[in-house]
């Protein structure tokens, strides 16, 4: 097998060196089609990026909680080169990451790559999530794109 078919579909056979793995809920939640946010199960405060010891309260449990993929625009950028760590992606330059802040998970912010049109595009636009499966594209990681115009 070559290319895609031989790339294995899970996150946990293509870690990209460097992580601690305190996201693993996050990468296998979208594996699972689900938007999964960590929060706190004993002082439920949202955790964020993720960490394994809550700032908040210090305790180390931590809860993965389903959440709607909307929110806002919080910032956006555009990338007009491939970089080497983003070769994959160089078929799709120029394409635009946004930052979206999501109400839901205590304005949680979470980055994933613009699809659909940049119409509209602008701080404090809604947009709703949708989950793409793990590709060669995405490092073997399931990976959130936002689409703008969601119901906020
Ligand atoms: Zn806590």
């Amino acid at each position: 097998m070559t290319g895609e078919a031989a790339l294995r579909h899970s996150f946990a056979e293509q870690r990209i060196a460097g992580g601690i793995g305190a996201d693993d809920g996050y990468w296998a939640g979208l594996e699972e089609g689900e938007f999964r946010l960590p929060r706190c199960p004993d002082c439920r405060t949202w955790r964020w990026p993720a960490h394994f010891r809550c700032a908040e309260c210090g305790s180390w449990e931590q809860g993965w909680v389903a959440v709607e993929p909307t929110g806002t625009v919080y910032s956006w950028t555009r990338t007009h080169y491939a970089f080497d760590r983003t070769k994959e992606r160089a078929e799709d330059v120029p394409y635009v990451v946004v930052l979206a802040e999501i109400p839901a998970a205590g304005g949680a912010r979470v980055m994933g790559t613009l699809a659909g049109t940049e119409k509209g595009l602008r701080i404090g636009a809604p947009v709703v999530g949708t989950i793409d499966p793990p590709s060669a594209k995405t490092k073997g990681y399931a990976a959130i794109r936002w689409t703008l115009g969601g119901n906020q």
